[in-house]
């Protein structure tokens, strides 16, 4: 069977999510070989095997962590030259697609990006992206090359399928060009406690319904009886209630959980853009004509200060 590349994403061997996904879908096209780069492989291998991978292609440099992408880039070259593989997948992060986009120009080949579905095809494997603000689904297939495909976080729920994971050592060498942009300095962002918004399996977003930045208590508050992320449409970013960084819509976060609860949003196309691929969306909105009813899967018509907290307080009492 063919073997299929996945790019792992890991904290120090802590194999992140959207890799057991990646994991998962590469089983539908062939064989899960995993690169990691960096350290922790040892670690990160037990996981890795355990979601299916046959082999774990490992090299730990300094360069990693010392320079942007580059580095990574000539490592997953090493991992394509040695394995001629049926596809290479990676996670849509912004690293994962910049690292993507730059193999692909250096093996010559067809390069699909945020795909939410993959499945196995008689001319190759077959991606699915939603486009257009999520009105559309497209199938696309890579005709040139080996396909290099990035997978948005959520496209698939990852199962065990436990295998060898054998790890071996990656021999790569950095050019000249891989140290071309230094790390200069790394400042930790303070954690909320809170899981990633683009990878979250739940996000609960406030928009200006929300009414102040005070308020978003009440939407953490929900969200942390959930494990949920917070997010907010551009409405409530631009009058400063929330952060930036948490924005979600066509110029912020592209979210795609299992569930998504709107509170006090409208429903813009921008801020669909952004969501629309959610499995469940549940939205709040004292308004009956909002837009956002048109793309829901429950909708509360009534007012978020009254709603919100009963449903913190009824999950709550439900997870005892
Ligand atoms: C180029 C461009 C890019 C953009 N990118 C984004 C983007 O990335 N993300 C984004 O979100 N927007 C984006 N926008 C803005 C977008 O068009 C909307 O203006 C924005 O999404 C509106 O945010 P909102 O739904 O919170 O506010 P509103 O549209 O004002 O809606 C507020 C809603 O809250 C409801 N409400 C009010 N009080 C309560 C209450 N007490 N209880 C329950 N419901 C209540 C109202 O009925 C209303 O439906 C972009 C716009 C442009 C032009």
């Amino acid at each position: 069977m063919a073997e299929v590349l996945v790019y792992v994403d890991h904290v120090d061997g802590a194999v992140r999510k959207p890799t057991l996904e990646l994991l998962t879908l590469a089983r539908r096209i062939g064989e899960p070989v995993a690169v990691h780069l960096g350290a922790g492989a040892d670690t990160a291998a037990a996981t890795l095997a355990e979601y299916g991978a046959v082999k774990v292609l490992a090299a730990d440099a300094a360069e990693f962590a010392d320079y942007l992408v580059v580095p990574k880039v000539d490592a997953l070259e090493a991992a394509y030259n040695a394995v001629s593989p049926a596809a290479v997948l990676l996670p849509s992060s912004a690293e994962g697609k910049e690292i993507a986009a730059r193999l692909a120009v250096r093996i010559g080949s067809g390069i699909i990006t945020d795909a939410v579905d993959l499945e196995a095809g008689d001319e190759g494997p077959v991606a699915t992206q939603s486009v257009f603000a999520a009105s559309y689904s497209t199938k696309s297939r890579v005709t040139k090359g080996t396909p290099v495909i990035t997978v948005k976080p959520n496209s698939a729920a990852p199962e065990a399928a436990p295998a060898a994971g054998t790890v071996e050592q990656l021999a790569v060498s950095f050019g000249e060009k891989s140290t071309g942009t230094k790390v200069v300095s790394r400042t930790p962002r303070e954690s909320t406690g809170r899981p990633d918004l683009t990878e979250a399996a739940i996000v609960v977003s406030g928009g200006r319904g929300v009414n102040g930045a005070e308020n978003f208590a009440i939407v953490e508050a929900l969200a942390d009886s959930l494990g949920a992320a917070v997010g907010a449409s551009r409405a409530a970013v631009d009058a400063g209630w929330y952060p930036h960084t948490n924005q979600v819509g066509q110029t912020g976060k592209s979210v795609s959980p299992q569930l998504y609860i709107a509170a006090g949003i409208s429903g813009a196309i921008q801020h669909r853009a952004g969501m629309q691929t959610s499995k469940t969306i549940v939205a709040i909105n004292k308004d009956a004509e909002a837009p956002i009813f048109d793309l829901v899967d429950y909708g509360v018509v009534g007012d978020l200060f009254e709603v919100v907290p009963q449903l913190t307080d009824e999950i709550k009492t439900r997870k005892g």
